[in-house]
Parts: structure tokens; sequence; C-alpha cells
């Protein structure tokens, strides 16, 4: 049987999920992300970790609440694996926020070709009764 490759679209709210990431999940439903703090070594996190990667501390979840980013990288995704063939093409988009931190998600609502410094906003969405994700908007 092939091997399926899905991208990355959102967060699966029926799959069997710890109490770490269904915290995660309930709090993208309220329009807030999370990300993971370790306690030991306060490495963060985003998206979140339930394990600290450098010394397997479990992570608590702390409200992230940096909204406005620039756009610093993208690729324009015109080949799309079969399950995301109906959307190519579309654009995948590393945002970052003004402390720096970086995050990857969609663009969604784009009406030109994206530029590098655009300003991005974060949003939510829940994409179907078992699908929840955040992402840019422009
Ligand atoms: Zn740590």
């Amino acid at each position: 049987m092939a091997t399926e490759h899905e991208i990355y679209l959102g967060y699966s709210t029926d799959k069997a999920v710890t109490p770490f990431f269904k915290q995660f999940l309930e709090s993208l439903e309220k329009n807030k992300l999370m990300k993971g703090v370790c306690p030991k070594c306060k490495k963060e996190y985003l998206p979140p970790r339930q394990y600290c990667q450098k010394d397997l501390t479990e992570c608590q979840l702390v409200e992230f609440t940096e909204r406005e980013a620039k756009l610093y990288s993208f690729v324009i995704v015109d080949f799309a694996p079969e399950s995301m063939a109906s959307r190519a093409p579309y654009v995948v988009a590393i945002g970052e926020f003004p402390s720096g931190r970086r995050l990857t998600a969609h663009i969604t609502n784009l009406t030109s070709e994206p530029q590098v410094g655009m300003k991005l906003k974060l949003g939510f969405e829940r994409v179907s009764d078992k699908m929840v994700t955040y992402k840019w908007q422009v």
C-alpha cells in the first residue's frame, strides 16, 4: 500500500490526543495560540512541543499573544498532493512576529503575489467539524 503524504493544513481534533495536545486544540477553538515553554531551561516552542528537545522536560502551555507579523519567506505550491489538489496553487508562508518568533501557516486570502515584508495577521479557522487551524491573512 502506498504511503500517503499529506501536507499539514490543520489539527485533526478526533485523533487520539494527549491532555497537552487537547488543551492546545481547545485553545485554538477559542482563537488562542499557545506556545510551549520548558519550565527547566525556559526554551519556547511555537507551535508547542510537549517535551523540551534539550532536556525532555514536559513543557507548559502559555498563550502566545502576538497577532501581527511580516512575511519572512514563502513558497507557492503549484503541484499539490492529491488531498490538496483542489486548493492549488496555495501559499505556505513563514511569518515573523516583532519578537522575532516565526510561524509557518497558509496564507488564505491573497489577492496578489505575496511580497516578502508584507504585513500578515494571524487568524483562526475551524476547517471542518474535525479540523481546526491557524492561518495567515493579509
Ligand atoms: Zn528545556
